[in-house]
């Protein structure tokens, strides 16, 4: 079975791209370049331009900066873009196959390769995706943005290993209470906290995922003084507890298979050194 529509070509509609000669009526996949006619010359002749460059004596210019030398002669491959006269003017010539920018995130001097079009450079994964999120977790947290930052920058970097776990948690917060139209955070209720659980319960997932995230916040605002209530999340009444998880089961196949033909590397420690003692049986009765 094809997957795509061929292609058909009227008879001299196509022409040998070696010899010139007009092709006949055919039929091809419809991404096909290449035209010549089925003869072996032609068709050696295509394979040869196509899978190889062949260079001339002189051709060529070293491509290391200063170098006056030529790349010798030979077939090359056709996508390169670079000749070089010597290994190591090959080697000595690093700098022009990478580029030397700033992560854009934090800033730190990054080597990256030199592709063109490519703005926004990362030192880590981890810096790519604090960027990537940027616009996501503001657009979320939305008049709330500010607040947001401050208590990440301020007492998640201190106190969580990583500040990406709140800093999400609270981004969904900040979303549920601008949905609510709750203009200051200081009209925040325990039962706005029950509304939250049960909104990110048809947002799917854990609806008490974020509670933990948002007392510690809540008792961050207590201990600045800027929130005049008891913390809004009542353990008793917004903590749930979460199912415990069972260990996946085996297959049939798992099931059937020993331990040694699962893990061929593996040895088993013998749990008695010596051979265990076997009493005989008391005689209870003489
Ligand atoms: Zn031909
Ligand atoms: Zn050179
Ligand atoms: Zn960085």
């Amino acid at each position: 079975m094809t997957k795509y529509i061929r292609k058909c070509y009227e008879a001299g509609e196509k022409s040998c791209e070696v010899c010139g000669k007009e092709l006949p009526a055919f039929d091809c996949w419809p991404g096909r370049t290449h035209f010549y006619c089925p003869t072996y010359e032609c068709r050696s002749e295509v394979v040869k331009r196509t899978r190889y460059r062949t260079i001339g004596v002189n051709e060529k210019p070293c491509s290391r900066p200063g170098c006056n030398g030529f790349a010798p002669a030979g077939n090359y491959e056709p996508t390169r873009f670079r000749f070089y006269c010597s290994e190591e003017c090959e080697k000595k010539s690093w700098f022009l196959e990478v580029r030397i920018t700033n992560c854009t995130w934090c800033g730190k001097e990054i080597h990256r390769p030199n592709r063109p079009g490519v703005t926004n450079t990362f030192c880590c994964p981890e810096h790519n995706h604090l960027f990537r999120s940027e616009h996501l977790i503001s657009e979320r947290a939305g008049n709330y943005f500010p607040l947001l930052t401050e208590y990440v920058d301020g007492f998640v970097s201190t106190h969580y290993r990583k500040p990406y776990g709140a800093r999400n948690a609270l981004s969904y917060f900040f979303q549920f209470l601008m949905a609510e139209k709750v203009g200051d955070i200081k009209l925040v209720s325990p039962k706005l906290i029950t509304r939250f659980i049960a909104s990110e319960l048809r947002r799917g997932g854990i609806p008490t995922k974020y509670v933990s995230f948002v007392s510690t916040f809540f008792d961050w605002m207590i201990a600045e003084d800027r929130f005049d209530h008891a913390n809004p999340v009542v353990p008793r009444i917004h903590h749930a507890k979460t199912p415990k998880h069972l260990p996946r089961p085996y297959s049939e196949e798992e099931m059937t298979e020993t331990v040694f033909e699962r893990y061929p590397m593996a040895t088993i420690s013998k749990p008695f050194s010596k051979p265990a003692l076997i009493r005989p049986r008391e005689r209870t009765q003489a």
